[in-house]
This record gives structure tokens, sequence and C-alpha cells, in this order.
């Protein structure tokens, strides 16, 4: 159904704020000057947005910095959530979004994951007709960015 995705994202990025808080982590959204309605399973897409920050959370050092930007374009949304953490070795980022596949357990500032969250992504935004990519620089951080149609066609 439509939904306003500014509004999504910073309902979803408030929910999180609280564990960046005690990661000593800064958690800003850049949101698009006008609601940009969009076709969308909402619950699905704020999982999206969960499994990014999360994902930010917990490979960016204390002092760090995340950032999650809408951007409205003519027919579609694109949605980045940037971080100033570790980043990902080049050689890594083709098979990232494979479901089980993970870095180096040892980088994590959790416990340690499954290495399914990003599969999950992948997976949901594909099914809203989109597509997602990576941009990363080791040492640096990592920018995830999200692109779907404002609406989706043929068959749902
Ligand atoms: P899960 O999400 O199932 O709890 P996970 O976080 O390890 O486990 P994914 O979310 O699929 O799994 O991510 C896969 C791997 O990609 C991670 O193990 C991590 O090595 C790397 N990665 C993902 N996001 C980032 C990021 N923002 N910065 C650095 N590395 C990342
Ligand atoms: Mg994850």
């Amino acid at each position: 159904s439509m939904c306003d995705l500014n509004e999504l994202v910073s309902r979803t990025v408030e929910k999180l704020t609280h564990q960046a808080e005690q990661l000593h982590l800064q958690i800003d959204t850049r949101l698009a000057p006008q609601p940009v309605f969009a076709e969308v399973a909402r619950d699905r897409i704020s999982q999206v947005i969960i499994n990014l920050v999360g994902n930010a959370m917990a490979y960016t050092p204390e002092g760090g910095k995340i950032e999650v930007v809408v951007e409205e374009a003519d027919e579609q949304v694109t949605i980045h959530v940037r971080d100033t953490g570790i980043g990902i070795p080049k050689e890594d980022l083709p098979r990232l979004f494979e479901r089980f596949y993970r870095v180096d357990k040892a980088r994590d500032r959790r416990s340690g994951g499954t290495g399914l969250g990003l599969a999950i992504v992948k997976h949901i935004v594909e099914a809203h007709q989109g597509t997602v990519s990576v941009k990363s620089e080791l040492g640096k951080g990592s920018v995830f960015s999200f692109i779907i149609p404002k609406r989706q066609t043929g068959k749902q």
C-alpha cells in the first residue's frame, strides 16, 4: 500500500537510536524535502532499514557516525545507509548478499550474526522490483543503497 518513505525511515530509525547511543554511535537521518509516497510493504521495507542500520552499528567502532538518507527521483526512491565503520575488503563485495556469507566473525561488535541480514535485504528489495548495491572503503566506511520504483508494475 501507499506509504511516505520519509515517515517510514524516520520512525524506523527512531526505534534504533537508543541502541546506537549505547554503542556510542551518532545516527542521523536526511529526509527528502517533500513526502515520498511509494507502493511498498511497510514492515518489509522497515526490515531492510533495520538490517542495514543494524550492520552499520555492528561494524562501526565507538564514536562513529551512521547516516540514513532518503532521495527522491521521478519514478523511484533511493535510500542510503552510510557508516564510518571498518569497511569491507573489495574481494568480499561480490558475495556479500549471499546467504550465510560473512567476511570475518572477529570483526563484529556483537556476539555474532548468521550472515542472513543482507540476503533478506536483497530478497525484499527485489520483491519490490528494486536493486541494492554497496560501496565500501576498508578502514573508512561503507554505504549500502537501495532503489525502488514508487509504483509496482505487473504482478504483485
Ligand atoms: P546477521 O545479519 O544474520 O545477523 P551478519 O550481519 O553477519 O549476520 P549480513 O548482514 O548478511 O550478516 O552481512 C554479511 C557480512 O557483510 C557481515 O558478516 C559483515 O562481515 C559484512 N558487512 C555487512 N554490513 C557491513 C558494514 N556496514 N560494514 C562492514 N561490514 C559489513
Ligand atoms: Mg547483519
